[in-house]
């Protein structure tokens, strides 16, 4: 047993919202109250934990993460904060240097940080890595910058056509390819790219793992690939899961699921299944997002996938619903996120009911209209707040000022009773729910340039961001009843700050440090403390 006392306990639990202590039995909280009454159970053994009057908050949930792709990036190339040509191919070429002959994949880079914005080319990089092919993508992962000799291993050359849903950048003199492949076209080069096998897949759980009890996170809603999955169910067998994961695998193999009869409700409070995951569209960065009207810098209104083009996804969703399975779908663009919405409403019209909890990831250009369309279908909105900040800074100059009005739209989701869940999409952004609590209150962009917060209507308070960080996504995994607030008879899963978010100026809640993680009854990271 364990006594957490002397803390300013916010619990997100309506029916007692504050308390100073907290007493964990194994794995699960048994008392949330006064430091005194907590005191009564401190006899026989139990270990007690002054907190100094710090602030304890249920264990923070990601809603949309991808846990082994951050594993990688911890310790791969990084080129995110290059801020020119030169810093970008220079890191890039130390890293071939270290790693020359096998595939290369990383990079994460923004070219909205360089002066002129210019995508990146073959000819970079080309001069040294004819030996070593490299897979380079925008940290939105939609789209990559390939060498010559990953363009020479993918089979693509100047007669490939683009594929469905993809694209080949070319040059406009030669028609030879750029360097650049834009969504369904990344795909013909990762193809070629052999499988990490499972010791290196456990490797990068394990980075990943320690990243996230730094920050707090407990539980995860992850974006995985089956080959993901025996790697966790190891780690949980062994008690080595420090983070709960909530494993979504891609939407086209749903019937490896429904076969094994598995669905929204399977697995256990450490790994669960049974919620499937489909791309509808591109991003903004890429400018692949389906819009109904036309970018501004370019002749194109974005990219459907093909399969929601070609009517896959909506016959592979009617039959996972009809399979007890959850929808997590992704739309960045107001007309890609109106289709799937169609998809939605035709399923609540032709299928039993049921309480599916349907996503839509990312949910960040919408119509005001599709607004009360969520609201109707009981869609939950699963929105990342640190792009906001972080596209904020340009998203003007692609959509206009029309359309960045209902841009990451939150608190009128909020006002509209849309049901709204943050997270991260590390690694897109960093594995850091403070951040995203502070990009959520804030919209203050990474550039510096809208301190007062970029279309500042939307944002929202501290304690609604902390709502969206906890119990609303412990509802998008169906497990309310079991994690997202300190409640007598959940799991034990808290955080402890070093301040107090609800009285810091909302400037500085990004700054704030996790001084202490505790995942199932155990204190699995403590600084300070
Ligand atoms: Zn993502």
């Amino acid at each position: 047993m364990t006594c957490f006392i002397n803390a300013r306990v916010h619990t997100v639990d309506p029916r007692h919202p504050a308390a100073e202590a907290v007493v964990v039995k194994d794995n699960g909280i048994v008392f949330v109250g006064s430091t005194t009454d907590a005191r009564r159970f401190a006899g026989n053994g139990a270990e007690t934990i002054d907190l100094g009057g710090r602030l304890l908050l249920p264990g923070f949930i990601d809603d949309h993460v991808h846990f082994v792709l951050g594993g990688e990036a911890a310790t791969g190339l990084d080129t995110r904060l290059c801020t020119s040509r030169d810093a970008f191919v220079a890191a890039i070429r130390a890293h071939v240097d270290t790693h020359r002959g096998s595939w290369i994949k990383g990079g994460d880079w923004d070219h909205e940080r360089w002066p002129g914005r210019t995508l990146p080319r073959k000819e970079w990089v080309d001069p040294f890595s004819a030996d070593t092919p490299l897979f380079l993508p925008r940290f939105d992962w939609h789209m990559a910058l390939v060498n010559s000799a990953a363009l020479a291993a993918a089979g693509i050359t100047h007669a490939t056509p683009d594929p469905a849903g993809g694209k080949i950048e070319r040059d406009p003199g030669t028609g030879e390819p750029t360097g650049i492949v834009k969504d369904a076209a990344m795909d013909l080069v990762l193809a070629r790219i052999p499988k990490p096998i499972a010791a290196e897949l456990e490797r990068r759980v394990r980075d990943a793992l320690a990243v996230a009890k730094k920050n707090g996170v407990t539980s995860i809603h992850d974006i995985a690939e089956e080959a993901h999955i025996p790697v966790y169910r190891k780690l949980a067998d062994a008690g080595e899961l420090t983070c709960r994961i909530f494993a979504r695998l891609p939407l086209a193999g749903y019937r490896n699921l429904s076969g094994q009869h598995i669905t929204h409700r399977s697995g256990d409070a450490f790994l669960r299944l049974g919620s499937m995951k489909a791309f509808s569209d591109g991003s903004l960065g890429s400018n692949t997002a389906w819009f109904f009207e036309r970018y501004l810098n370019e002749d194109t209104c974005g990219l459907p996938m093909e399969a929601l083009s070609d009517g896959r996804m909506r016959a592979w969703a009617l039959e996972a619903d009809r399979n007890g399975l959850q929808l997590s779908i992704h739309a960045i663009g107001d007309r890609a996120n109106s289709a799937v919405l169609d998809i939605f409403e035709e399923i609540v019209r032709t299928n039993p009911p049921w309480d599916r909890r349907f996503r839509i990831e990312h949910a960040q250009h919408l119509r005001r209209e599709d607004i009360a369309r969520f609201a109707a279908l009981g869609v939950i909105a699963s929105v990342q707040p640190y792009h906001a900040i972080d596209d904020g800074a340009w998203a003007e100059s692609r959509i206009g000022p029309e359309r960045v009005k209902t841009t990451y739209a939150f608190r009128s989701m909020i006002d509209a009773g849309v049901h709204v869940c943050f997270g991260s999409d590390w690694t897109v952004a960093p594995l850091h729910p403070l951040g995203g609590i502070h990009a959520a209150v804030t919209r203050a962009t990474l550039d510096g340039k809208n301190p007062g917060g970029w279309v500042p209507e939307e944002k929202v308070s501290v304690e609604q961001a902390v709502r969206c960080t906890t119990i609303n996504n412990a509802y998008a995994s169906f497990e309310e009843g079991l994690k997202g607030s300190i409640t007598p008879g959940k799991l034990a899963d808290m955080v402890v700050l070093d301040q107090d978010i609800f009285a810091l100026p909302a400037a500085e809640i990004k700054d704030v440090a996790v001084r202490m993680t505790v995942v199932d009854g155990r204190v699995v990271y403590r600084d300070g403390v």
